[in-house]
């Protein structure tokens, strides 16, 4: 399927005065997509692809980071209602115990 996609005519970019426009259709769309997709999962960065460590969250993601422990697609999307999940869970925890 992205095969088929990527081998069908991409949107083409223009410059304009104001700097640059794509108009496309749905299938320009699907074939840059596509293309995109060959080129990255064909390409060096594949050993760097990861899965999203929230359950919930259906994204993947490039880890750069120092060290490769990148664990959320983004900390405002994921890590950070992770990490206030976590620590509502600790609290509740300790309040039980204290209690
Ligand atoms: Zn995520």
């Amino acid at each position: 399927m992205v095969n088929d996609a990527a081998r069908r005519a991409p949107a083409a970019p223009q410059l304009t005065h104001s700097g640059r426009w794509t108009a496309a259709t749905q299938r320009e769309v699907l074939s840059t997509v596509a293309r995109h997709a060959v080129e990255l999962l064909s390409g060096p960065d594949v050993p760097l692809l990861k899965e999203c460590g929230n359950p919930e969250c259906t994204r993947v993601y490039i880890d750069r980071s120092r060290g490769k422990r990148r664990q959320w697609c983004g900390m405002e999307s994921c890590g950070n209602k992770i990490k206030a999940a976590a620590y509502r869970a600790r609290r509740k925890t300790a309040v039980t115990s204290a209690g």
